[in-house]
């Protein structure tokens, strides 16, 4: 039985349509042209193209039947920070190795398959076989490493959103910070986040006249979108300081005055860049920026395996690189490896139906935080509360934004028909989607939409969407037939006077309902369900410090973001994991800095 049946079972004791998920790794390849010789065999030049994870991935190769002279990327729209690791690197690996066998890039595998496939389809092209670049390289010399002693008054495992923020705040307080980060990029998890920041009694609310979206609704909302099961304290902790999260954003440089819903929120707390930009490239970039300019020292491709202890109290790291052994001794540690999204073992000790889902995380999001807290008494919470968010793009696992229909997206489904309230929780979205023939829904938005989310943009430009200047041109662009089609124009117009109206008569929306859908073109994306969050992790309490299984807080040992339970807990509601990361990366930041600072003058 499929993943979703289980689910929609799970879910809604409804059992629904099964639905087959398979991954599209086709290639093609589209010219030749003879060239040059050299060393006696013929020397050609061909372009071949696979699919990435946003679109095609175009190369040019220039090869003979034994050697590969050339590897140029002339056409790609992989994610920046992300899949573009990939292309900067993997043309240089493939060519010194003279092998379509190098490792992938870790974190950007899609792209790195997508670029060796279009190589193969380029000599396909050519007639030149590629067997004898198909042979994996020698190992490197010896594969041992060498061992290296740091010293520091903080060590931070893992560069997402929580362990910049924590970095940039221990820092700014005088510690000597070291940031460990197993991907060869920055930013996990968050690097994806296109949505916002929620946070309450802001500046950028006021200025815009929003007077009802205070600290109370805003816990309110997350504990009602949690179920109640959240951790109250956090919550209440997260959303008083939220505002004061935003003004230390605007002032390192990043600044997010705009505001609008998001999914299961009655009121406007998400926090956006001014210029639509997606939030999360947007804050790991400002973040990076100010960690850099702070002295943080960021060591990439370093992974940590375990914390030191000192008795009770954690003193540092092991952690490992391609070449060296690294013990890096702390006055505290900070634990912010992200979630366990991409880590299926983990996932199905949990929930075995999510053996076949797709999923939306970056590959580092391996729970590496959890195991290692876990290892040194840490107890955890909530590890079975894992989220499904509605729109995802089943190819690739790209999510389509919240804020398209933060915006006025709506959801509809194979009979052109709107199902659900499209802005609930992304758990009862699911879980009616999960109920429509076939488990899947198309995202419809319009041109207006388009115009100030620079996410959309990317999805037009990368092939996900179809569009057409009517809503009867579009029903028929997403494949719909016959009353189908009918009964989604119908859809669209019910929609539009009800956004004239203020009132969602038919599913009690009542947010995103600022503007309609009138403006043409018109959009769709067909989506389905994917692994998203994951809401349980280690338990902290208010200081962000990491709590035993004895109840007590491990010393020295902090934990901020993904890592940790108990903020969200059944369902966590659009624009608080950013809100999450950046005021508990903070608070993790800020303690473990003055902890440091004490241990060290005690000693
Ligand atoms: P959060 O939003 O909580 O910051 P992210 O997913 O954005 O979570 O970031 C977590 C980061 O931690 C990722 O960049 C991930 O690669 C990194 N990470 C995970 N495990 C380890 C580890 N064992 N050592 C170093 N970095 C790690």
């Amino acid at each position: 039985m499929s993943w979703k049946k289980e689910l929609v079972r799970a879910l809604c004791g409804v059992c629904a349509a099964a639905m087959l998920l398979t991954g599209c790794q086709s290639a093609s390849s589209t010219a030749a042209s003879p060239a040059a010789s050299a060393s006696g065999a013929t020397q050609q030049v061909a372009t071949g193209s696979a699919k990435g994870i946003e679109g095609d991935v175009v190369v040019e190769v220039t090869a003979d039947e034994t050697t590969l002279y050339d590897i140029v990327v002339v056409e790609q729209n992989e994610t920046e920070g992300i899949g573009s690791v990939a292309v900067e690197k993997l043309p240089g690996m493939i060519l010194e190795a003279q092998s379509l066998k190098v490792d992938s890039i870790a974190g950007c595998t899609v792209t790195s398959d997508a670029i060796k496939n279009a190589v193969r389809a380029a000599l396909e092209t050519m007639g030149i076989d590629p067997a004898p670049f198909e042979v994996a390289p020698a190992a490197g010399e010896t594969g041992e490493r060498t061992a290296e002693t740091l010293d520091c008054d903080v060590v931070i495992v893992g560069a997402g959103g929580a362990g910049l923020t924590a970095a940039a705040q221990a820092a700014e307080k005088g510690a000597k910070v070291i940031v460990v980060e197993k991907m060869p990029i920055v930013g996990g998890n968050s690097l994806k986040a296109t949505g916002g920041m929620n946070a309450a009694d802001t500046a950028y609310q006021e200025a815009l006249g929003i007077t009802d979206s205070g600290v109370e609704e805003f816990i309110e909302d997350t504990m009602n979108g949690g179920h109640q099961i959240n951790d109250l304290e956090l919550v209440t902790t997260m959303a008083e300081n939220s505002a004061e999260a935003v003004d230390w954003l605007t002032s390192i440089g990043a600044p997010l005055p705009k505001v609008e819903a998001t999914g299961g929120t009655t009121h406007k707390y998400l926090h956006e860049p001014e210029d639509g930009s997606a939030v999360g490239s947007y804050l790991v970039a400002k973040l990076s920026e100010q960690v850099e300019k702070l002295g943080v020292q960021v060591l990439l491709e370093t992974e940590a395996t375990e914390i030191l202890m000192d008795g009770d109290t954690a003193v540092g790291i092991l952690a490992q690189s391609a070449d060296t052994e690294y013990t890096i001794n702390a006055g505290a540690v900070i634990l912010a490896t992200g979630g366990f999204g991409a880590n299926y073992d983990m996932m199905t000790q949990y929930n075995e139906s999510l053996a076949g889902a797709v999923t939306t995380n970056h590959a580092g999001a391996t729970g590496d935080g959890i195991t290692m807290g876990v290892a040194v008494g840490a107890d955890t919470v909530d590890m079975e509360q894992i989220q499904l968010h509605p729109t995802v793009y089943q190819e690739t696992g790209l999510l389509v934004s919240e804020s398209v229909r933060s915006m006025g997206g709506i959801l509809v489904n194979s009979s052109g028909k709107r199902f659900c309230n499209d802005l609930a929780t992304r758990d009862a979205v699911s879980a009616a989607e999960l109920e429509q023939e076939g488990s899947y829904a198309y995202i419809i938005f319009d041109q207006r939409i388009v115009d100030d989310l620079a996410s959309c943009q990317k999805y037009i430009q990368n092939g996900l969407t179809v569009q057409a200047d009517t809503y009867e041109g579009l029903a028929e662009a997403m494949g719909l037939t016959g009353d189908a089609v009918t009964n989604f124009v119908e859809t669209m117009e019910k929609w539009n006077a009800s956004v004239a109206a203020g009132v969602d008569e038919e599913f009690g929306r009542n947010n995103g309902m600022d503007e309609d859908l009138s403006t043409a073109p018109y959009y769709a994306i067909k989506i389905a369900p994917g692994i998203h969050h994951t809401m349980g992790g280690l338990k902290i309490n208010t200081e962000a410090q990491v709590i035993s299984t004895e109840g007590q807080p491990i010393a020295g040992l902090y934990a901020a973001g993904e890592t940790t339970g108990g903020v969200h807990g059944g369902n966590r509601i659009g624009g608080n994991a950013v809100c999450d990361f950046v005021v508990f990366g903070r608070i993790a930041g800020n303690n473990a800095a003055a902890y440091a600072a004490e241990a060290d003058a005690a000693a």
